[in-house]
């Protein structure tokens, strides 16, 4: 089965596009890749610096707190009975700054004595809650973790213990962030989010959510997050997360430890790192001009390289054709391959066409006198016999040849045949051909030619070697015989064997004379 072969013109535009393309691919690929690490790494820094600060200043808030909660201890320690200075006191700890939405002082048995805001109405209520119980049990500055209040909410309680001046204790002053409201981590942590997806939340040392933007997040335990687990074993630090919803994150995060709390920074992935997705399409298309354009070169070259290839390979096709070598010689040669193939091919195919035509003539021709070979001559025979293209033929031989070669010896024996061949030649005309049919035979073909006209140029041929001196220093004398097509017979051989007739009877006759075949002979 023949293969089916690419032409070199598609070849060189494939390679073209496949370089194109590879090259193009692999430099925007490895941009992007470039920018999205740089970004990663960036948005990782930059989001556990930001944690960081947001803790500090979350972990510097809750200490100035306790400080403020240590100061109305102190202050109200010897005043417990008095309920002015409690409730002005429970009103400036709540208003003074935002850290809480309700302020209450207790007992040491944990009963309200003062409350702010006083709409409250737990003022005489003993506190059950674990908040509460925890600072009685404890009696030191405390941070709860988030529990139910008698109000109901959600809450975190801050509490200080108060201790007389000899030591005893007489209760605590203590402060609620209502979780689920509007509390001190909106003032801190609200105001920083993104519209790209981004978002800060807090944890408690148990992993629970007690800041989140999204209220519905609130009290969700997340201690499944490997950023929330790190953050609340007391780490910063920052990693790539996916985050409850199954969604890419750079997380940062750091813990405020006088809580025990830990914030975490996220930014999810894709928002992250669009502007290499950006930067790729940029890139793609500040370079699509110029690639283009080279695109266009390049396939311009590509056809005015394999033109001149190609045109030899359809000239060298056709190579037996000799108009084909004049046409080569026309085909452009801009580059070294194509002159040096050119030139090779012009000079072989050249080559060629000499051998071709020399060995035509070898084969067709006698080398001794370069009259037409007897094979050759058969050749005519048929194909006039064929068309029925009528003929005389005459058979020549030399009189007496045998003494001539004996007298003066082969080799001018042979200069006289090949005077004779001359002779021939001088007598014939343009469409008559002259064959060397044996030894010291000649036969001469003349087409649409009848006897007697053959005979008339017999006799001048014949007329000249007797006047002639051969090659042998004499003149040499013929004897020839005619035959006639159709006249004679129907088949090459017929005429052959009427014309053979005649000259063996000119040889009886006394030699040096032309007969012709008579037509009512057998
Ligand atoms: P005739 O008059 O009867 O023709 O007598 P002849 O001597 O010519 O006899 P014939 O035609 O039979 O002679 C043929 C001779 O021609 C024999 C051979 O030596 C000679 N001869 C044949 N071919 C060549 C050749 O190529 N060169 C030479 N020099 N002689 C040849
Ligand atoms: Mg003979
Ligand atoms: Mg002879």
């Amino acid at each position: 089965m023949k293969s089916i072969k690419i032409k070199l013109k598609y070849l060189i535009m494939g390679v073209v596009i496949i370089a194109f393309l590879t090259t193009m691919i692999s430099n925007l690929w490895s941009a992007y890749r470039i920018n999205t690490d740089a970004l990663t790494y960036n948005t990782l820094e930059t989001n556990e610096v930001y944690a960081q600060k947001l803790a500090t200043t979350a972990n510097n808030y809750i200490h100035d707190t306790f400080t403020t909660l240590q100061f109305t201890a102190n202050y109200i320690a010897a005043r417990m009975d008095d309920d002015e200075i409690l409730m002005n006191e429970a009103n400036r700890l709540r208003t003074q700054n935002n850290m809480f939405n309700s302020v209450a002082i207790a007992d040491a048995e944990g009963t309200v004595i003062a409350v702010s805001p006083p709409s409250l109405e737990v003022k005489g209520v003993t506190l059950d809650s674990v908040g509460a119980q925890e600072a009685i049990e404890k009696k030191i500055p405390l941070i709860s973790k988030p529990f139910e209040a008698v109000t109901g909410r959600l809450v975190i309680f801050i509490s200080y213990p108060i201790f007389s001046s000899t030591g005893d204790y007489l209760g605590f002053v203590g402060g609620t962030i209502y979780i689920k409201e509007q509390n001190m981590f909106y003032s801190l942590l609200g105001q920083h989010y993104y519209d790209d997806g981004s978002y800060v939340f807090v944890v408690d040392g148990d992993g629970k959510i007690i800041y989140h933007k999204d209220a519905s997040r609130l009290e969700d335990v997340v201690m499944d997050n490997p950023v929330v687990k790190a953050v609340t074993s007391g780490k910063q630090g920052s990693q790539s997360v996916v985050n409850s919803k199954g969604i890419d994150m750079l997380a940062g995060y750091s813990p405020i430890s006088v809580a025990n709390w830990g914030v975490i920074v996220q930014r999810p992935t894709e928002a992250a790192l669009a502007p290499a997705g950006e930067l790729v399409k940029r890139l793609a298309s500040i370079a699509f001009p110029f690639v283009l354009v080279a695109f266009i070169i390049v396939l311009w070259l590509a056809v005015r390289i394999a033109k001149p290839l190609q045109q030899m390979a359809t000239l060298t096709e056709q190579s037996m054709e000799t108009r084909n070598v004049d046409e080569l010689k026309d085909v452009s040669e801009w580059y070294f391959e194509t002159y040096q193939l050119k030139s090779v091919l012009v000079t072989s195919l050249s080559m060629l066409h000499g051998q071709v035509s020399f060995f035509q003539k070898e084969s067709t021709t006698d080398p001794l006198t370069g009259l037409t070979n007897r094979r050759t001559m058969d050749r005519y025979l048929k194909k006039w016999t064929e068309e029925s293209n009528p003929y005389a033929l005459l058979i020549i031989d030399l009189d007496h040849f045998k003494s001539i070669n004996d007298t003066y010896g082969h080799s001018v024996g042979d200069e006289v045949l090949k005077y004779l061949a001359a002779k021939m030649k001088e007598y014939a005309r343009a469409e008559d051909i002259c064959c060397r049919y044996g030894g010291e035979e000649f036969i001469m073909l003349l087409p649409n030619t009848n006897a007697e006209q053959a005979f008339e140029i017999a006799e001048a041929l014949r007329q000249d070697l007797m006047a002639t001196i051969s090659p042998c220093g004499r003149a040499v004398t013929m004897s020839g015989g005619i035959a006639e097509y159709p006249k004679n017979g129907s088949l090459p051989a017929q005429i052959i064997e009427e014309a053979d007739q005649s000259l063996y009877k000119a040889k009886q006759a006394g030699r040096n004379q032309v007969q012709i075949a008579s037509v009512y002979r057998k």
